[in-house]
C-alpha cells in the first residue's frame, strides 16, 4: 500500500493498515511529519509548533490514534476554562456536580463576563439543542443549510451573547465567522463538546512540540515491514483507463502498489491527477468549491514571567487564545484546576506565549510588526506584567488556507474515502467524515480510508471509534429525537 501525505490523515491510515498486517510506504513531501499540525526548528534553535493545536474530550478518534502511537500521555487535559476581557476581568467555566447537560450550569450562572439577559438567551438556545439531541429541526433549508448566525438570531440571541459566547467558542472551534458557518456544524460543537457528556468540553493540549507526537508512527509502520519517506514528494498519479497504476515521485522514480491512499489536501489532489480524470469525475473538479479560511499564530518571547495561567480565552479582542508555552511545555507542575504551582528556571529567565487568531481574514494583509503591536496592546490590559516586560523576540505565522470553511452546503463537495478510480482511496480532513476541518476529522478520514481498503480486500476491520455516549438527561433526549 502507498500513502501519499504524512499529515494526521495519512499517518492514521498508514498506522491502521500496518496494524491490520499490511506493508505501507508513506511518502511525505516535507522534511517532517504532521502536515498542518507540525513543529519545526527556528533559526535560533527553538522547536516551535506551526500553531498551537488543541483537542477536546469529545475527539475520540484522535485520542485513539495518540494511544496507538504511544503519544496519549503527551496530551494534558484541562477541565477549567479561563476567560478574560480587555479590562483583565476573569471568568471560569467548568463542570460541577450535576449530570449532563446541566454540568456547567453553576459556573455559567456565576460567570461574571455575561449579563443576565445574555445568559437567559444562551440557556434557551442550549436547551433547544440539548432537547433535540443535537439535531434541531430548523437547521436546514432547501439551499443546503442555514448559517449559525441566522439560527442564533432566530433563537433570540442578544448581541452580547453572540459576541461574548457563541462567537468566542465557534470561531476558534470552526475557524470561521458565524455568518459563514453551517448551523449544523456549530450546533454539533455544542452538542458533542458541551451538552451530551460531562467530559466532552475538556481541552487537551500537547505538552511537547507537535512533531514529537508522531515518533511512534514510524515504528508502527516499520514493524510491519513498511517505511516512512520524508522529502519524498509525489508529482502525480499514473492512470490507465480508470485504474491507478502507480505514482511518479518528484525525483522521477515510479512507485507501484496494490492500493493507494491520497492524504494530501483538497487543493493539491486535482493537480496530481491527469486532467482528463478531473474533468470526467466531478468529485475532483468540485473540490474547488470548498473554500478555506486563515489562522494566524503569534509567537512572543518576553524577558520575564508575564502570565501565570496555562491558557486564557480572550473576549472582545482580536487575540482569541493565549497559551503559556513555557509552562505547558516545561517542567512546571500544572494543577488540574488550571493553576500553575511553581515557576521553573525557564520561566524565571523569560516566558514564551503563543497567541491564536482564527478566521483571521483582517490580519492577512497586515504586516507582522503591526500584528505583534496590536496583540501586545491588547494583552497589556489582560496581563499587566507585560507593561514592564521587554519583548525579546516575536514572530507571526499566517496560515492563509488553514482549514476548509464549513459553509452552508459544503458537505455536498466532500467525497467519501472510496474514490471513483479503482485502487485509489482518499483521506484528509476535507473528505466526508461529518466533522469539520480538525485533527479529529483528519484521523477519522484516515481510519475510514483504511477500513474501505480492508473491506475491499475481504478483511473488514473497524478502526473508527464511536462518539462519547450521551449521558444523563441528554441521553434520554437523544434517544427520543
Ligand atoms: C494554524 C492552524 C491551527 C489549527 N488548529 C487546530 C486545533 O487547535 N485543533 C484541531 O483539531 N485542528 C486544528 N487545525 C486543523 C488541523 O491541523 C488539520 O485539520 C489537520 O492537521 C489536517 O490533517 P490532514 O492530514 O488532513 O492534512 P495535512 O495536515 O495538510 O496533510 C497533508 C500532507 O500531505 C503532504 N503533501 C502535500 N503534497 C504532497 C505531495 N505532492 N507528495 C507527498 N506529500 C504531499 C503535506 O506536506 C502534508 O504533510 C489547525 C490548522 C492550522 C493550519
Amino acid at each position: 500500500m502507498i500513502v501519499i501525505g504524512g499529515g494526521l490523515a495519512g499517518l492514521s491510515s498508514a498506522v491502521a493498515l500496518a496494524e491490520a498486517g499490511h506493508r505501507v510506504r508513506l511518502l511525505e513531501k516535507r522534511p517532517h511529519l504532521g502536515g498542518r499540525a507540525a513543529s519545526y526548528l527556528l533559526p535560533g534553535g527553538e522547536h516551535v509548533d506551526n500553531c498551537q493545536h488543541v483537542t477536546l474530550g469529545c475527539c475520540t478518534n484522535l485520542e485513539d490514534f495518540y494511544r496507538r502511537v504511544g503519544a496519549a500521555d503527551k496530551i494534558r487535559f484541562f477541565g477549567r476554562l479561563l476567560f478574560a476581557d480587555p479590562q483583565g476581568r476573569r471568568g471560569t467555566m467548568e463542570a460541577g456536580a450535576l449530570p449532563a447537560p446541566l454540568h456547567m450550569a453553576a459556573s455559567f450562572a456565576l460567570f461574571p463576563l455575561l449579563g443576565w439577559a445574555d445568559k437567559f438567551a444562551i440557556a434557551r438556545a442550549l436547551l433547544a439543542i440539548a432537547r433535540s439531541g443535537g439535531r434541531p429541526k430548523d437547521i436546514s433549508n432547501d439551499a443546503g443549510g442555514v448559517t449559525m448566525l441566522a439560527w442564533l438570531r432566530r433563537h433570540g440571541q442578544t448581541d452580547g451573547a453572540i459576541r461574548r459566547f457563541w462567537e468566542v467558542i465557534l470561531v476558534s472551534a470552526l475557524d470561521e465567522q458565524l455568518d459563514r458557518i453551517d448551523a449544523r456544524y456549530g450546533i454539533d460543537v455544542f452538542w458533542k463538546g458541551f451538552l451530551s457528556t460531562r467530559g466532552g468540553y475538556r481541552v487537551g493540549i500537547p505538552c511537547v512540540p507537535l512533531g514529537e507526537l508522531y515518533d511512534g508512527c514510524k515504528e508502527a509502520i516499520r514493524q510491519r515491514g513498511g517505511e516512512v519517506l520524508l522529502r519524498a514528494g509525489v508529482r502525480g498519479f499514473q492512470v490507465a483507463g480508470n485504474q491507478v497504476t502507480g505514482v511518479e515521485r518528484e525525483d522521477g522514480s515510479l512507485e507501484t502498489a496494490d492500493y493507494y491512499i491520497s492524504a494530501v489536501s483538497q487543493d493539491i489532489l486535482p493537480g496530481l491527477l491527469p486532467a482528463d480524470v478531473t474533468q470526467r469525475e466531478p468529485i475532483f473538479s468540485n473540490l474547488r468549491n470548498l473554500r478555506t479560511s486563515p489562522i494566524t499564530g503569534v509567537h512572543l518571547w518576553f524577558d520575564r514571567k508575564v502570565m501565570s495561567e496555562p491558557f486564557l480565552t480572550l473576549l472582545d479582542s482580536t487575540t482569541q487564545w493565549v497559551f503559556n508555552k513555557t509552562e505547558l511545555n516545561g517542567e512546571t507542575q500544572l494543577s488540574d484546576d488550571g493553576g500553575v504551582n511553581d515557576g521553573t528556571a525557564a520561566a524565571a529567565q523569560g516566558q514564551y506565549l503563543q497567541l491564536v487568531i482564527s478566521a483571521s481574514y483582517d490580519l492577512v494583509p497586515r504586516s507582522r510588526q503591526e500584528i505583534i503591536e496590536q496583540c501586545i496592546n491588547e494583552l497589556r490590559g489582560v496581563l499587566p506584567e507585560i507593561r514592564s516586560a521587554k519583548l525579546v523576540k516575536g514572530t507571526v505565522v499566517k496560515e492563509t488556507s488553514a482549514t476548509f470553511s464549513p459553509a452552508p452546503g459544503s458537505d455536498q463537495w466532500r467525497p467519501t474515502q472510496k474514490s471513483p478510480l479503482p485502487g485509489l482511496f482518499l483521506a484528509g480532513d476535507w473528505t466526508f467524515t461529518g466533522w469539520p476541518s480538525t485533527m479529529e476529522g483528519a484521523v477519522r478520514s484516515g481510519y475510514l480510508a483504511a477500513q474501505a481498503i480492508l473491506s475491499e480486500i475481504g478483511q473488514p476491520q473497524k478502526f473508527l471509534q464511536p462518539d462519547l455516549p450521551a449521558e444523563g438527561l441528554s441521553r434520554i433526549w437523544a434517544s427520543k429525537s
